[in-house]
């Protein structure tokens, strides 16, 4: 190693700390089997930064996280097949993240989440809580487009997996609303349907968690709109924001 990358890796090292991070990265002991291109890279696991640690520190752990997904090539097909990954938007510190499925072309294309017509839609979903969008937190189980825009796969999944822990420990969000079906079984590690998630409220570390559907689930069953605004009431309601 040379005196830059010595540097380098001491600078980072100072950050971690600075975000409450005091023990080095370990890869988890049994992930699931990962697709055959997949080449296994350390997990950014560690312990959660402490209450309290500023939002520029937040911001600062949040940046290094994206420097490790964007530089990612745990799943072959997909990293070969990216024109971006897609880490998240939004305050380091949000007390809300909306947390969905993976990347579609739109995303893909700029880097950021939920921007096409789907995004649309969440966007105007935001607003009807009395929120904007730039004070939530919007990211994915998975940072990579799938092909087709098909559904995740399990070692895809587990491959991220350290990556969206990561980013919700840095976070600590107070609430989290997921999006579908793969959001809700992904961060809650159950295999029920998103209708019987839907409208309950569950814990994911410090977090209160609500499962509602996909926002592109609505573009093809309009009807569902009723369901995930009752979902947004009960999410307003225990946020204490007034509709
Ligand atoms: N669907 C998702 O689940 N996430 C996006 O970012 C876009 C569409």
């Amino acid at each position: 190693m040379d005196g830059g990358e010595a540097r380098a890796v001491r600078q980072r090292l100072e950050s971690l700390l600075r975000a409450g991070v005091e023990q080095l990265p370990r890869a988890r002991a049994a992930a699931p089997p990962a697709p055959a291109s997949s080449e296994p890279g350390p997990a950014p696991a560690g312990p959660a930064p402490p209450e309290g640690t500023p939002p520029e520190e937040q911001a600062a752990a949040l940046e290094l996280l994206r420097g490790e997904v964007a530089a990612c090539t745990r799943c072959g097909g997909l990293a070969a097949a990216r024109a971006n990954t897609v880490f998240g938007s939004g305050p380091a510190d949000a007390r809300l993240v909306f947390f969905g499925e993976a990347p579609g072309a739109d995303e893909d294309a700029s880097g950021e989440p939920f921007v096409g017509r789907a995004g649309q839609l969440l966007t105007k979903i935001i607003e009807a809580c009395n929120l904007r969008r730039e004070e939530v937190y919007i990211m994915n189980v998975l940072k990579c487009r799938p092909p087709g825009n098909r559904t995740p796969l399990p070692g895809e999944v587990a491959n991220c997996r350290p990556f969206f822990e990561r980013q919700l420990q840095i976070i600590r969000p107070e609430f989290i609303c997921c999006l579908g079906a793969s959001a809700a079984r992904a961060l809650l590690d159950t295999g029920d349907s998103i209708g019987r998630l839907r409208g309950r409220w569950f814990q994911y570390g410090s977090a209160q968690v609500l499962c509602t559907y996909h926002p592109s689930y609505l573009l093809r069953k309009p009807e569902a709109k009723r369901d995930v605004w009752d979902d947004m009431k009960r999410l307003m309601a225990r946020m204490g924001v007034t509709l």
